[in-house]
């Protein structure tokens, strides 16, 4: 039999909550050799939400080591050097295939097996791939996916080698949108495609929606809504040739991006720790029904304080301040300490083109609109507010500045009474300013 590796503490997944998990232990004192992460990616923890941005950028691209974590957070960089000048042992390409919670040991794909004191999962999600909706045609060449660098790397060559054909965006969410700048900023013809009635469903309603829909339109992008693709047709070398809808019609298209929602990856924990809605259920410190293990990240399922109400959220601020939120509880435990509950406000944000927006607190109740007149469509600051029971329950906010993004966040936080939209609408920014 071999011997299991010994480790105080094991994160599995080097990602974004990864990178961050890293950071909270050095900070709140760590020994060599106590902490190990594993990854399948190659590269260091990196800012995942530079790939659908800057990394595709036809001018002065990001690259790593640019942005490795915690740069997005205005943190030190945290370079492969980093990790082994704090004794953290950064075991990346591989994959922990198999875990025993009993014996509190992991499997790499090498074979090696290491034995845990705390673990630490943070393996972040996968996209969901229309070739699990059997989506016809869905193996042909020329249709990617976003995830990580790899995905990247494909992108960007795709980019390069197109030749004036157009493009497909699969998807209206954030990263449809994203991607569909990206490639109109490389001179490619986009067609966007999603099923929903407006850009952003989950969060937009069709009047936010209609001004980034008619900006997008003003870039070159066309906007198909309302339809799916129903097959792919593919040329005698088994690329994508054109794209075939629902609504009938169709798109001649050699270059294929879906970003159609993700999953988490709960593997190869599964079924040896409680789930909830999806993700791997977790107190207010992120430890998970096993005692020594805690989950952070995309694959949480945490108590949302604020709302009463338990949530699984795939977004990077969430993935940052689990991580360190879990690590600070491990770190307290071990002194017969508790940290304060995990408290957190959700927050979402996007960029393309010279947009920017963020939104923060829970949309529901009622959207009420500021600071659009029905003007056509240009680079102006405007948002909304979100009410439900005469209280504000979430605020947006397009080309904010930081201050003002702070506002924003302060409604959502403290969620005021109002007692007529009409102080909202006719006050705006202003609304958020006086609270
Ligand atoms: P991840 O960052 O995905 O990291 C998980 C890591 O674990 C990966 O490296 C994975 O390879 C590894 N892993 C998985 N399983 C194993 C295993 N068994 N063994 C070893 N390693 C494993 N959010 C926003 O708020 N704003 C944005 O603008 C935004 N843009 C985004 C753009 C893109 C292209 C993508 C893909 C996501 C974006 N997100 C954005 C979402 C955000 O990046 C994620 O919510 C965040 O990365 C989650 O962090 P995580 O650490 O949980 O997972």
């Amino acid at each position: 039999v071999m011997a299991a590796i010994l480790r105080k503490y094991i994160v599995v997944g080097g990602g974004v909550a990864g990178g961050y998990a890293a950071r909270e232990f050095v900070k709140l004192g760590l020994q060599p050799g106590e902490l190990t992460i594993f990854s399948k990616e190659a590269a260091a923890p990196y800012e995942r939400p530079a790939l659908s941005k800057a990394y595709l950028f036809p001018d002065a691209p990001a690259r790593l080591p640019g942005f490795h974590v915690c740069v997005g957070s205005g943190g030190e960089k945290q370079l492969p050097d980093w990790y082994a000048e704090k004794g953290i042992e950064l075991k990346l390409e591989t994959e922990i295939v198999k875990a025993d919670v009993e014996n509190k040991t992991l499997t790499t794909n090498k074979g090696d097996i290491y034995e845990y004191g705390t673990l630490i999962l943070a393996t972040g999600s996968t996209f969901l791939n229309l070739a699990d909706f059997k989506t016809p045609g869905a193996d042909a060449k020329g249709i990617y996916y976003l995830r990580d660098i790899g995905d990247a790397d494909k992108i960007v060559e795709a980019i390069k080698a197109s030749k004036g054909d157009e493009a497909v965006v699969v998807g209206g969410g954030y990263i449809g949108l994203e991607l569909a700048a990206c490639l109109t900023m490389n001179k490619i013809k986009v067609n966007m495609v999603f099923p929903e009635p407006c850009l952003m469903p989950r969060l937009f309603t069709p009047e936010l929606a209609s001004f980034y829909e008619r900006y997008y339109e003003g870039k070159g992008v066309n906007i198909i809504k309302g339809t799916t693709v129903t097959a792919f047709e593919k040329d005698d070398n088994g690329h994508v040739s054109k794209v075939l809808l629902k609504n009938g019609s169709s798109v001649n298209s050699t270059f294929v991006v879906v970003g159609v929602g993700a999953r988490p990856l709960l593997a190869p924990l599964k079924g040896l720790i409680e789930e909830e809605k999806g993700g791997f259920k977790v107190d207010a410190s992120f430890k998970t029904s096993n005692p020594n293990v805690y989950a952070v990240g995309d694959i949480a399922t945490f108590p949302m304080k604020m709302y009463g109400d338990s949530r699984r959220v795939e977004h990077v601020d969430h993935a940052r301040k689990s991580a360190m939120q879990a690590v600070q509880a491990i770190k307290a435990a071990e002194k017969g300490e508790v940290v304060d509950e995990y408290d957190y406000l959700p927050f979402f944000y996007s960029r393309s083109f010279n947009l920017s927006w963020q939104f923060y607190g829970d949309n529901v109740g009622e959207t009420v609109l500021w600071g659009r007149n029905g003007a056509a469509a240009s680079e102006s600051k405007f948002g909304a507010y979100w009410v439900k029971d005469n209280k504000v329950m979430g605020a947006f906010l397009e080309g904010g500045s930081p201050d003002e993004n702070k506002l924003i966040a302060k409604v959502a936080r403290e969620q005021p009474t109002v007692n007529s939209t009409d102080e909202l609408v006719s006050g705006g920014l202003g609304f958020a300013s006086k609270i």
